[in-house]
């Protein structure tokens, strides 16, 4: 069945143009000028006049059931993967776990059995390495050759539960050098993280806050510099920094790409909008709806600024939400009286399309750029261009009708995801997503959700196509 889309502007990384999009079967197969295409009885046509027409959006870091603190992620692959479809996005890529002393190809196993047939849109995989060991440098090589995992997460935090320490990591580094893949790299001093939490708790500071002040954000910058300096080691091995909120560690990547090298970042919604002293610092327990790490940022400092900067000049390459949804009772609450034990993480797949372009609105980002960060640079980054993250003949037809005019309003009371809370509650935005089209079927119109469960598909990756 052919579909074409009339009378809307196309939104790419080079800019806006007014076109028709011309779908048959999964398939973007032609892009017309306005009116001149097929004409009478033939496809179908879905009027997009004064809609933007954009790809999906590829969501490059999310977290579905992640295990973690002694419970799990509150978003399952269904819930999580239909949240993210109404808000826009037609890809995640999720980070599949290898915990410390199991076997990576098993963790790999038990992500494909937790998502395979419950998820409702596209979705690829990470690999977190818990821990760097010959087994797990051998496993890299097969799930880059075999497995389309072409990027790795480790962790300079969390010790004895994700932790790799130096040696481990430059290990990693030099077999992705070896074998093309990328690293991504959590970057906080762990060690010294858990020094000050354990002389916070000491002090009786137990409240949400001080999981933000426990994590100073040179410890942040530190991390993110010997990341930086251990890729160089390893002969420039590609480097991505997730969930990159401060500004002294922006400084360490922008320093780093100055110098031409393969590093990149992602911040989260969260980061370009959100703070220590509103949100964490809410009364009581309430902060720890915002319990995140890396956490949020103080609005006395010029993060969030420094952050928008850093995504209009490339510094900050990707905006991904690092989704990792936990509700306040029996989850959040596993930390009353004592911050460490909040689950550390936000919940926000549905509305990262909608929150930036409120900076598209503001004019922090132009319209290409928004694409660009939302969705062309994930997917050229991991290996998805030009399947996702393109409007262009060839490509597949994951498609977003955008309405700069409508309006959006957040709440637990109207998001899809299994909260029991927003992280944006009472939130209201410009623009509205109108449509969703994935692989050429249309899953979401008009807020109501028409696809199914089990219709997206495994996609493997190929290298990151993004290096300099
Ligand atoms: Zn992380
Ligand atoms: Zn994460």
């Amino acid at each position: 069945m052919s579909i074409l889309i009339k009378g809307g502007t196309v939104i790419g990384p080079t800019g806006a143009q007014p076109a028709d999009v011309l779908v048959d079967g999964e398939t973007i197969v032609a892009i017309f000028a306005p009116g001149k295409g097929p004409e009478g009885p033939g496809p179908e046509v879905i009027d997009a006049t004064g809609k933007y027409v954009i790809p999906g959006a590829v969501d490059a870091h999310t977290h579905m059931e992640l295990p973690f603190g002694g419970t799990h992620a509150s978003d399952t692959f269904d819930t999580g993967t239909r949240a993210a479809a109404i808000g826009g996005t037609t890809t995640i890529i999720d980070f599949a776990v290898q915990r410390t002393g199991e076997v990576v190809q098993d963790g790999l196993a038990a992500w494909h059995g937790k998502a395979g047939g419950n998820c409702h849109i596209d979705y690829a995989f990470h690999m977190i390495l818990g821990g760097v060991d010959d087994d797990a440098l051998k496993a890299m090589d097969q799930l880059v050759a075999s497995e389309g995992i072409t990027s790795f997460k480790l962790f300079m935090a969390y010790p004895g539960v994700f932790y790799s320490d130096d040696g481990q990591i430059l290990r990693a580094m030099q077999k992705a050098r070896e074998n093309g893949a990328m690293i991504m790299m959590h970057a906080e001093n762990g060690p010294a993280i858990d020094v000050l939490v354990k002389q916070a708790l000491e002090r009786g500071e137990t409240d949400p806050i001080y999981h933000g002040l426990t994590r100073p954000q040179e410890l942040e910058a530190e991390a993110t510099s010997r990341a930086i300096w251990l890729a160089s080691v390893a002969a420039d091995c590609p480097l991505y920094i997730v969930h990159l909120s401060a500004s002294k560690a922006l400084e360490q990547v922008k320093a780093a790409r100055d110098l031409g090298r393969n590093v990149f970042a992602e911040t989260c919604p969260q980061y370009l909008y959100l703070t220590l002293e509103d949100q964490l610092g809410a009364p009581g327990f309430e902060g720890a709806k915002w319990v995140c790490s890396t956490p949020l940022r103080s609005k006395h400092e010029s993060h969030r600024a420094d952050l928008w900067q850093g995504l209009r000049t490339n510094d900050l390459s990707v905006v991904s939400t690092d989704h990792c949804p936990f509700c306040m009772k029996d989850q959040k609450e596993l930390g009353l009286g004592d911050f460490s034990k909040i689950p550390n993480g936000i919940g926000s797949v549905e509305h990262r399309v909608d929150l930036l372009y409120q900076g598209v609105v503001d004019g922090k980002l132009s319209l290409a750029r928004w694409v660009e960060t939302i969705a062309t640079t994930p997917a050229r980054m991991f290996g998805l261009y030009p399947k996702k993250g393109i409007i262009a003949p060839g490509s597949d037809a994951d498609i977003v009708l955008y309405d700069p005019n409508g309006r959006t309003r957040i709440s637990v009371e109207t998001h899809h995801m299994n909260m029991d809370h927003s992280a944006w509650e009472g939130w209201e935005i410009a623009g509205k997503v109108d449509t969703v089209m994935s692989r050429g079927e249309v899953i979401a119109s008009g807020g109501e959700y028409t696809g199914r469960k089990g219709r997206g598909k495994y996609v493997p990756r190929a290298l990151s196509e993004y290096l300099v």
